[in-house]
Order: structure tokens, then C-alpha cells, then sequence
């Protein structure tokens, strides 16, 4: 009679929690299969505003942008984008910080120094539906990466998507903060999260994102509120 192995914690967790590519569902190392792994483009340092591929013809954020760097990762097409929205829906907890990685690594040979990393916080029904602030999954790896603090900053009224309303918690005078959110798109939100960070008194704000939408308009960017 063949003997009945019992499953360890180990095998317990695996079973609870398999890898999985973030994008196709295959079982894989996360963030993304072999398959999905060739279809991912990994954006090279691009304009140190707004992070444009260096030889794109960009809207550059304007001259008076809360932002004064912005760093990013991918494209937001193809498999990053499927991780993404799959993350965001499902409220994924640890498809963040494997979709963070490849950010970190460069943010941590750059050596930037802060004073603390702060992220776009969500809507707080959005949180509860999700069962997770996303943005702050994405910004405790990058504050890991940088050695600085991971702070709070910015308290969300209730809005309609996409015309959010921010306001910082504290006083910020001369901090230099790093400001994180998951995909850079129009800009008009990191624009206003920027913007309340500035108000408070923030000297530098640099703006981190996993993803970037390609053929933005920050130059036309009219969230300035
Ligand atoms: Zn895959
Ligand atoms: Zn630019």
C-alpha cells in the first residue's frame, strides 16, 4: 500500500499561495512566465523630467509641475499591463512587490536621497474594496530599496475616478520626498497628489511609477487643482 506523505507547512503554502506569472495565470516564478517575460518592455532611463524613452517626441511635464523627476519602469502594455490591472482588481498582495522589483533595483544603484517615500493613496472605499492602498504595496519596496522612511502623506477626499482630491497630513518644509503610484497616464493625478505635497511645503518631489502609458499628454495636463 503506497504510503499517504503528509503536507508540510511548506507544501501547505504553496498550495494556498502558488507562484503564478501575474499575467497569463501559468504556474511561474513571479512576476511573469518565460512567455510573458519576452513580450515585457523594460523602459531604458529616459528624460530625467518625465521619464520619456530619450528619443520619443514627448510632452514633457510643464514648467511649473509640481514634479521634478519622474523614474519608470515598463510600458503599460502587454503583460505589465494585464499584471497591473489583474493586481489592482483582485487586490493581489504579492504580485506589488515582484512587479516592483526591477524599479527598485535601479532606483538603488542611482542612490537617491530622501527624506521620506510617500505614495498616491487610494480612495478609502476603493481600499476596502480592493483590500489594499496599491500604491503603498509599490512604495514599501521602493522605500526598502532607497533605505528611507515610508510615510503617509496624503489624505484622499472622497471624488469622482480620475478627479481625486488630495491634501497633505502634515507640514513637509524643504522635505525632498519620493512619490509613488502604480502607472503614469495623463499625469493629472500624480500632478495634484505632487501639488498638495508642495503646498505643505515639500522642497523636491520625485515621482516613481511602476508603468508608463506611452503617448501622454503632460504637456496639456489640466488637473492642476
Ligand atoms: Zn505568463
Ligand atoms: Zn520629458
Amino acid at each position: 500500500m503506497p504510503r499517504v506523505r503528509p503536507c508540510s507547512t511548506r507544501c501547505m503554502i504553496r498550495l494556498l499561495l502558488p507562484s503564478r506569472c501575474l499575467a497569463c495565470r501559468a504556474r511561474a516564478d513571479m512576476p511573469f512566465c518565460a512567455r510573458c517575460t519576452a513580450q515585457v518592455r523594460v523602459l531604458p532611463p529616459g528624460c530625467p523630467r518625465c521619464g520619456a524613452p530619450p528619443s520619443a517626441g514627448h510632452g514633457c511635464w510643464p514648467p511649473d509641475a509640481p514634479i521634478d523627476a519622474t523614474f519608470t519602469s515598463y510600458a503599460y502594455r502587454g503583460p505589465v499591463r494585464a499584471a497591473i490591472v489583474a493586481a489592482k482588481v483582485g487586490g493581489a498582495r504579492r504580485g506589488w512587490a515582484a512587479l516592483a522589483g526591477p524599479t527598485a533595483a535601479r532606483l538603488r544603484a542611482m542612490g537617491l536621497a530622501v527624506d521620506a517615500v510617500t505614495w498616491v493613496t487610494s480612495v478609502p472605499s476603493r481600499v476596502r474594496t480592493r483590500g489594499i492602498d496599491h500604491a503603498r504595496a509599490i512604495a514599501v519596496v521602493v522605500a526598502d530599496a532607497l533605505d528611507a522612511p515610508l510615510v503617509r502623506l496624503l489624505d484622499v477626499g472622497p471624488g469622482p475616478v480620475h478627479d481625486e482630491h488630495y491634501r497633505a497630513t502634515i507640514a513637509l518644509p524643504g522635505s525632498d520626498l519620493v512619490l509613488v503610484d502604480d502607472v503614469l497616464t495623463t499625469g493629472a493625478t500624480a500632478w495634484r497628489a505632487a501639488a498638495a505635497l508642495r503646498a505643505a511645503g515639500a522642497g523636491s518631489i520625485v515621482l516613481v511609477t511602476l508603468a508608463r502609458a506611452g503617448g501622454h499628454p503632460l504637456g496639456a495636463v489640466t488637473g492642476r487643482h
